[in-house]
């Protein structure tokens, strides 16, 4: 794992200290949850804080989009209640008519958000492979306000070059998001390779133990573009509870830690399974035989812990592999403290354009030889 630092600070100092302060009034170390929905008006008209109604601003709200923005090394965060409403807000922030660019892997509630949703409120959307740099750019149009990108795509952990895309974005007058939410801040430093928004569902990695929801935005900048993005959040109201917030910071506090050994776990996972001839395929940015491991090696500083491994045979032996292990846990979602293993096709419905045969693994912070024992008497 590559060091990074934003500021004068490295990121396991800044996931401990940002957004923490000694509560005034009491002396407490950690923060008291503020459940108050209304805060008193001075005789004068102002406010102690600035704080007037909990949808608008909430002190808990304030101090984790302090640390999200100081995580991310960004000017400005909004929290919001789950990653699909600080998705939908980044694509509200566009106008009717506009256009945008989308992976073909791509999370897929983005994909129905932008193709389902929205399409029908007049956004124009293209469908394209990112990692081919020029579909892109055959797929700008004038009109084009917004390239979003994922990477490591989901749940084919396709790698697209975020330098590259963010100037073509640039270069054609539309700004660039970044889906941050499987590296983290810790694998991946989008806004310092030129994107201008970074987007998370918190409910992973950030959370990390499968226990809140939430999502987030964070800008390289406080625009015009963040602030239709901030009016979605408050006045659209799609805002986290003060006690999710409270969770979602203390959560962070680790997330370094947590990020180190879900990426040693995951490569060797990883490469226990590349060389096991039940298994075809291996999709994981850390082996130097994924396709997009030279770009991963230069732009990510950790891999993460996501892989999605493709079984010989077809759906029937990938479910059945998935119904044999006991570590893991057969369920949907990912980045918490327990591994995960899911069948993607089946969840995803008949609209899925993954293959049947692949299973994606989440893997935990259970140490790795035990996941790897469960994961050989699976595939016996
Ligand atoms: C889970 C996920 C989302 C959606 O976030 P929710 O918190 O479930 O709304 C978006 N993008 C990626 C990559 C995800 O894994």
């Amino acid at each position: 794992m590559r060091e990074e630092k934003t500021g004068a600070l490295h990121l396991e100092t800044v996931a401990v200290h940002a957004g923490r302060e000694v509560d005034l009034g009491t002396g407490a170390v950690m923060p008291p949850i503020h459940l108050s929905t209304t805060f008193e008006r001075q005789p004068g008209g102002g406010y102690t804080d600035g704080f007037v109604y909990t949808r608008s601003d909430n002190p808990n709200r304030r101090s984790l989009e302090s640390c999200l923005a100081q995580l991310e090394g960004g000017a400005v965060a909004a929290a919001f209640g789950s990653g699909q409403a600080a998705t939908l807000s980044v694509f509200q922030a566009l106008a009717a008519g506009d256009h945008l660019i989308i992976p073909d892997d791509v999370y897929f509630g983005t994909r129905t958000l932008a193709l389902d949703i929205l399409a029908r409120w007049g956004l124009q959307v293209s469908v394209v492979d990112m990692t081919q740099l020029d579909e892109v750019r055959a797929a700008l149009q004038s009109n084009t306000r917004l390239i979003w990108v994922e990477t490591p795509s989901n749940p084919l952990l396709k790698i697209t070059d975020i330098e590259a895309v963010a100037e073509m974005a640039h270069a054609a007058g539309a700004i660039c998001a970044v889906d941050n939410t499987w590296p983290s801040p810790l694998g991946q430093r989008p806004l310092q390779l030129g994107a201008d928004l970074v987007m998370h569902s918190t409910t992973k990695y950030l959370g990390g133990h499968s226990d809140l929801l939430g999502g987030a935005v964070v800008a390289r900048a406080e625009d015009d573009y963040f602030a239709r993005i901030r009016t979605h959040q408050t006045i659209g109201g799609a805002v986290p509870s003060p006690f999710d917030c409270w969770l979602l910071l203390r959560s962070i506090r680790t997330l370094p830690y947590r990020m180190r050994g879900h990426s040693e776990g995951a490569m060797r996972v990883a490469e226990y399974l590349a060389d096991h001839p039940r298994i075809a395929a291996v999709h994981y940015p850390g082996l130097p035989t994924h396709p997009g491991h030279e770009i991963a090696a230069r732009q990510m500083l950790s891999y993460g812990g996501m892989l999605s491994i493709q079984v010989e045979g077809g759906m029937e032996e990938a479910i059945a592999m998935a119904a044999r292990v006991r570590l893991f846990t057969r369920a949907t979602s990912l980045g918490g403290v327990e591994s995960l293993i899911e069948h993607r096709a089946s969840v995803e419905g008949p609209l899925s354009k993954t293959p049947a045969n692949l299973l994606r693994v989440s893997v935990g912070l259970e140490h790795p030889n035990d996941l790897i024992a469960d994961l050989a008497q699976a595939l016996e």
